[in-house]
C-alpha cells in the first residue's frame, strides 16, 4: 500500500492511503478508493476530519480482517480500518477481566489468554479476524459464544458523534447476531472486554463437539494425563487441529473462503414438524427459545447436491459442505452467483431460506 499525498502530514493517531488493496479471506483483488487507519482511537477520534467526513458518513466500511465480507463490488470508496493494537488485563479474585483494542487479531488475544492459563476463550482459538469483529456476529464455535464471556464493549456512536459502554445485554446478542447487525453504519467498536476465569469450571473441559474429545484423548494419551488436566491452551490447540481438518485455512493464498457461508436456519416447531415429516431424517436442534428449532445448513446443501460441487473457479467444498469458496482467480459476483443458486435449490427443495452469514457488499 502506498501513503497517499493529496494530505501532506497526516495529524498523528491516522494515516490514509489512496487504492489500497484490502485484506479479505476470500482472496478477492478490491481496492478502496481512500483507506483511513486509525492507530490510536483517542487521538483520531478528536479529529473533526475523522468525526465528520469518515465516520458520521454510513457508506465508509469499517473494515477488520476481510473474513467475514463477500467482496462482490471490486472498488470501495471510503474505507475505515483500526489498528490499535493495545490489551491487557485486571484480575480480581478467581475472575480476570480482559480486554482488547479493535485492530488485536483474535486469535491473538485468545492465544494469549489461554497461555496465562485463564478459562473462557479457548474454544474460539483459530476464528480469524479481529477483535473489533467479533461482537458483530457474536462469534461462536464448539458450543461456546462470545456472549457467554463478554463484560463490555467500548464504541462510538457515528450517528451521535459520542463514545459508549455497552454491557452485553445492550448489544442484542443471539446466534451469529446482534444489534450492531441490524444497525449498519451506526457503530464503530473500539474496544472489547471480557470476563474470564483463573480456575477451571466444574464442566472442564468442554468437549462435547465431534471430534474434540479424541483429539484431546490422543494428545493427552503419551503422557496418560487424565483429561482434566488439559490447560486452556492445550485446548485451543486441540480446536485449532479439529478446525484445520474441515475448514479451508484463512491463511491460504490457494483457497479463499469466509467459513461458514450460510447460517444454520432457525425454524418454528410447526415448521420442524412439517418438515421431519417430509424428511424423517433432517437433524433438529433445541434452542434456548423452546418456540423454535435449529437446522443444519449444511445438510440441507449436502442433500441439495452441492457438497464438494465446483463451477469453473468457484464452489462449495468438500469437507465442509457450508464453504463457499474460491478455488483461485474467481470473482466475487461468480461466488455470489453460486451462493444464490444453491439458496434457490435449498428453498426449492426444502422451502427453507438459507441466509448468508458474511455480509455481501455489491
Ligand atoms: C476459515 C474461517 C473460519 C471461520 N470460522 C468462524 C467460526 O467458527 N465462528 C464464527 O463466528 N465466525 C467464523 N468465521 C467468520 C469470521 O472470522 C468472523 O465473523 C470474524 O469475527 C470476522 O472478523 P473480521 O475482522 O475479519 O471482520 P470483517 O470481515 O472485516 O467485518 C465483518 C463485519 O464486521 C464489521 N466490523 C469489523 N470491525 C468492526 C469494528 N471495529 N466496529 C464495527 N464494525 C466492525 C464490518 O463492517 C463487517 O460488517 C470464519 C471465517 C473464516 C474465513
Amino acid at each position: 500500500m502506498k501513503p497517499t499525498c493529496d494530505r501532506p502530514n497526516p495529524p498523528a493517531g491516522f494515516e490514509w492511503l489512496t487504492d489500497a488493496p484490502l485484506e479479505n479471506t476470500m482472496n478477492l483483488p478490491v481496492y478502496a478508493g481512500r483507506l483511513l487507519r486509525i492507530h490510536s482511537a483517542t487521538n483520531a477520534l478528536a479529529k473533526p476530519v475523522v468525526r465528520d467526513e469518515w465516520l458520521s458518513d454510513p457508506n465508509t466500511l469499517i473494515l477488520g480482517g476481510g473474513s467475514n465480507i463477500l467482496f462482490v463490488a471490486e472498488r470501495i470508496d471510503k474505507v475505515l480500518s483500526l489498528a490499535n493494537t493495545e490489551y491487557g488485563a485486571i484480575e480480581a479474585g478467581e475472575h480476570i477481566r480482559v480486554y482488547a483494542d479493535a485492530g488485536v487479531g483474535l486469535d491473538q488475544w485468545i492465544r494469549w489468554t489461554a497461555a496465562q492459563g485463564w478459562y473462557g476463550l479457548e474454544r474460539l482459538a483459530e476464528i480469524p479476524g479481529t477483535v473489533g469483529a467479533a461482537p458483530i456476529q457474536n462469534v461462536g464455535a464448539y458450543g461456546v459464544q462470545l456472549s457467554d464471556v463478554l463484560d463490555s464493549v467500548e464504541l462510538w456512536d457515528r450517528q451521535n458523534q459520542e463514545y459508549a459502554v455497552w454491557r452485553p445485554e445492550d448489544c442484542g446478542l443471539s446466534y451469529r447476531h446482534s444489534r450492531f447487525k441490524d444497525e449498519p453504519g451506526r457503530w464503530l467498536i473500539l474496544r472489547v472486554w471480557a470476563q474470564l476465569r483463573k480456575v477451571a469450571p466444574a464442566d472442564w473441559p468442554p468437549l462435547g463437539y465431534p471430534g474434540l474429545q479424541a483429539e484431546a484423548e490422543s494428545c493427552l494419551d503419551p503422557d496418560k494425563r487424565d483429561l482434566k488436566s488439559l490447560t486452556p491452551s492445550e485446548l485451543a490447540n486441540i480446536v485449532t487441529r479439529v478446525r484445520l481438518q474441515k475448514l479451508p485455512d484463512w491463511r491460504s493464498a490457494e483457497i479463499g473462503s469466509t467459513g461458514s457461508f450460510f447460517q444454520n436456519p432457525i425454524v418454528s416447531m410447526a415448521e420442524a414438524e412439517r418438515l421431519r415429516n417430509q424428511w424423517p431424517q433432517i437433524p433438529t436442534y433445541p434452542i434456548p427459545d423452546p418456540a423454535y428449532q435449529k437446522l443444519s445448513a449444511g445438510w440441507l446443501i449436502e442433500q441439495a447436491g452441492w457438497r464438494g460441487k465446483t463451477l469453473g473457479a468457484v464452489g462449495m467444498s468438500a469437507q465442509h459442505a457450508l464453504v463457499l469458496v474460491n478455488l483461485g482467480g474467481a470473482k466475487g459476483a461468480e461466488l455470489w452467483h453460486l451462493a444464490q443458486q444453491v439458496q434457490s435449490d435449498v428453498w426449492q427443495r426444502f422451502g427453507v431460506r438459507l441466509e448468508p452469514e458474511p455480509l455481501i457488499l455489491k
